[in-house]
């Protein structure tokens, strides 16, 4: 009788690996991003890396050129998936946006095995849908900050990335994360690939302006902010990044320029900022889901930014950020990342005219909002 315990065992335990394969598999396809006829080519980051082909790290640039001389700046998307407002702001962007001079480089899954799980243990939802105006659905992956350890195993107790940045003990694990290892190394681990891959872009590219989006939880104290390279012969890039946040101010949008932590090595605004010639900012807004305090995570959480908990915590002085009571909407962290690269767009071109970069399609701040996500972002088959 012993025998059909074990087997009954073993049904079950194999029925539950099914379903949840089934679930991790779905994970692996990418969102589909509709057709824009201003995207002039989609190169892969492999043709920048030839180590990344046939990984899951290797990943699209939608390139949109004006074919007017001008600069080039490069728009990363989902360096930490799991902060939405990062992805779908460039699917936002590489879906509707017209170049008119200089050329743009949108990353939308700038570490694309991130996108392929979740945190475990964390009670993590997989997707998130957003309702098009049309009546359709468009679905997207709510991922993790880390490269798949399916990917890139095992962390190494040791590793020295290649601008110094020593990762070892309980920062290990920072081994899979892309915004640890620029400038990057070609023959590195997969993740640290990627980073040789945008480092060889913007040389190859000579791109001049690099805007790399991320989201932080609520007790993170650099939300609203810009982070802006600090090497000596690049004092333009604040004076560009305090005129774009002088703008937002304009638009009734708190927005600070901070430069880059002495020691944050490894980090696209510190190290790709020292090691090439383009200009390196980072944006971070607030996301409620990324926090510890968080209860239950669904699409609310997600698409409405609606955490009671932060709020509290908020009133109860625990969270300097200034918490909105009903939330903080996708769609408004969204339209902070794409004003945010306009007005540096323009204070870039401002300063240098002749390498000006300018492009529409997606309106200013309120535009968007009054849009909202369901109009911005377009049915896809
Ligand atoms: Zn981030």
């Amino acid at each position: 009788m012993s025998y059909i315990k074990n087997i009954v065992v073993i049904a079950v335990a194999l029925l539950f690996a099914v379903m949840a394969s089934v679930d991790f598999i779905a994970m692996h396809k990418a969102e589909p991003i509709a057709d824009n006829p201003n995207v002039t080519e989609i190169k892969m980051l492999s043709e920048y890396c030839e180590g990344l082909k046939g990984t899951d790290l290797d990943t699209e640039i939608y390139v949109l050129d004006s074919g007017k001389p001008g600069g080039a700046m490069l728009i990363l998307g989902g360096t930490h998936p799991n902060e939405s407002a990062s992805p779908v702001a460039a699917i936002a962007m590489a879906e509707n946006l017209r170049c008119t001079q200089g050329k743009l480089f949108i990353i939308p899954w700038t570490n694309k095995s991130g996108f392929t799980h979740t945190s475990p243990l964390d009670g993590m939802q997989d997707f998130f849908d957003i309702e098009l105006s049309d009546g359709s659905t468009r679905t997207f992956r709510v991922g993790n900050r880390l490269t798949n350890p399916v990917d890139q195993w095992p962390d190494y107790t040791y590793y020295m990335g290649s601008s110094g940045r020593e990762l070892m003990g309980t920062e290990i694990a920072e081994i899979r994360n892309v915004d640890r290892l620029y400038y990057g190394n070609p023959n590195g681990v997969l993740t640290e690939r990627v980073c040789a891959g945008i480092f060889n872009l913007i040389n190859e590219e000579g791109i001049n302006l690099t805007m790399d989006m991320h989201e932080g939880s609520p007790e993170f104290l650099y939300l609203d902010c810009t982070m802006v390279n600090m090497k000596a012969d690049n004092q333009k890039a604040m004076s560009i990044a305090q005129s774009m946040a002088l703008d937002m101010q304009f638009d009734d949008l708190d927005m600070r320029a901070e430069y880059s932590g002495v020691k944050s090595y490894g980090l696209s605004h510190r190290s790709l900022g020292d090691n090439t010639a383009s200009m390196m900012t980072l944006m971070e807004t607030y996301n409620p889901s990324m926090g510890p305090l968080h209860g239950k995570m669904d699409d609310d959480l997600i698409v409405n930014g609606n955490e009671p908990n932060y709020y509290q915590a908020h009133l109860d002085g625990y969270i300097y950020f200034d918490v909105p009571e009903n939330g903080y909407p996708l769609v408004e962290r969204v339209a902070r990342h794409v004003t945010c690269v306009t007005y540096l767009a323009k204070a870039f071109s401002e300063a240098y005219p002749d390498k000006a970069i300018a492009f529409d399609g997606l309106g200013s701040y309120s535009d968007m909002v009054v849009a909202g996500l369901g109009k911005i972002l377009k049915p896809v088959d």
